[in-house]
């Protein structure tokens, strides 16, 4: 067994690479942790589906009794497929496309986030047709702050995200007027890869001042849904590969006012899968340049795009050599100069034909691959066939 992360180099010499490896046994540590310490507030956790939809993981996260968080109508076929019940099932979204709502009152899912008006209307009009009632939860952008990259906040004013703080009472106002529509609940989503806690003890704070605003109106809404979000260690995926689950749940638990009778939803997605999933992949040639050494690796961007969307950091190992370490830019063989997954990265000294890992590559992976260049998909393979095989 290797020392570096504990892959099983041996059974990977008969595998393609590029390959998304997900180490199931970290998979079901994280989530053993994240029900135990939910249910002992009687939290309800909802998967994040966006952050991995593979099939079999999904399954495995149905086990352990989440429900799922949705965005389109693709995620709600494949969340029931899976065998998650419909009433576990919330359908967040800006722009819900008319047979995505119709999917969702089809199966009689627990929830629909609202974002707007006119959505609330047309979420209305499709549940008249069908003679049904949607329950819905209206997501209010909180404007406050989330310490993370800007393309991942979504709590902000100046995102496209939720409603206004300020329009709230007037939606409200539309909601109850509406023949077909139940309106159940708020929901908030504050942003992606967060580690301070003072950033959701704010999300409580602002939350608490709503509910008074709403308490003096006489309006209780039975279900609070505080998002995802909880972020991961990417420098050091092996120290904690669980994230602080105890923290981020006793936050909430501390610092927001329920009202008798009101439960709390979260809908973790990163977290949950985010450490469990290494980007396998060989390198194919050691180039000497003029000022930089690359190391060009057969996966690149369409494999893994979040270095060169986000400028994201993953953790790089090279799994085959213990030889003293250099520096290298690691890179892939797509068409963009943004096709790289890493630069003045420390490796092992590296040749052609070695194992390199893009660590905690389980969130935001498989589930952003694309085609782009003709390329295959990645595939995925599991520790718990692998070891079984050796
Ligand atoms: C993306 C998203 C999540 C999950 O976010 P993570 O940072 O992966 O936990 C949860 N809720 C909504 C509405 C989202 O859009």
């Amino acid at each position: 067994m290797d020392t570096k992360g504990h892959f099983p180099l041996q059974a990977f010499r008969s595998l393609e690479t590029p390959f998304y490896y997900y180490d199931t046994a970290v998979l079901r540590q994280t989530l053993e942790v994240v029900s135990a310490e939910a249910s002992k507030y009687k939290f309800q956790i909802h998967y994040a589906m966006k952050a991995n939809a593979n099939r079999r993981i999904l399954s495995i996260i149905r086990g352990y009794g989440l429900g799922a968080d949705c965005v389109s109508g693709g995620e709600i076929r494949a969340a029931v497929e899976a065998g998650f019940p419909a009433s576990k099932i919330v359908f967040a979204g800006v722009g819900k496309a008319d047979w995505e709502i119709n999917l969702g009152l089809d199966y009689n899912i627990f929830c629909f986030n609202v974002e707007s008006i006119p959505e609330l209307e047309v979420i209305n009009q499709l549940a008249v047709e069908k003679g049904k009632t949607a329950h819905v939860a209206l997501r209010i952008n909180p404007n406050v702050e989330a310490d993370t990259h800007k393309y991942i906040t979504t709590g902000k004013e100046e995102n496209k995200f939720g409603i206004a703080l300020c329009d709230v009472d007037k939606v409200i106002d539309v909601a109850q007027k509406l023949t077909n529509i139940k309106l159940i609940g708020m929901h908030f989503h504050i942003g992606s890869q967060i580690m301070e806690m003072n950033n959701f003890a704010g999300l409580c704070s602002r939350l608490n001042e709503l509910q008074d605003q709403l308490e003096a109106r006489h309006v209780l809404l039975e279900h609070i849904n505080v998002g995802g979000g909880l972020g991961i260690d990417y420098y050091n995926p092996d120290r904690q590969s669980i994230p602080d689950f105890v923290d981020y749940f006793k936050t909430f638990r501390n610092m927001l006012k329920l009202r008798e009778g009101q439960t709390l939803h979260f809908e973790p997605g990163r977290s949950v899968v985010g450490q469990c999933g290494s980007l396998i992949t060989k390198v194919l040639y050691v180039k000497e340049g003029a000022k930089r050494t690359f190391a060009i690796v057969d996966a690149g961007m369409t494999d893994l795009i979040r270095p060169a969307l986000y400028q994201a950091y993953h953790k790089i190992e090279n799994c085959s050599s213990e030889e003293p370490v250099e520096k290298y830019d690691v890179v892939g063989p797509i068409c963009e100069s943004s096709d790289c997954f890493g630069k003045d990265v420390l490796l092992n000294k590296t040749h052609r034909g070695d194992y390199i890992a893009l660590r905690s590559t389980g969130a935001y992976g498989e589930a952003m691959a694309s085609q782009y260049n003709l390329r295959r998909l990645p595939q995925a393979y599991f520790s718990e066939d692998i070891l079984e095989n050796l």
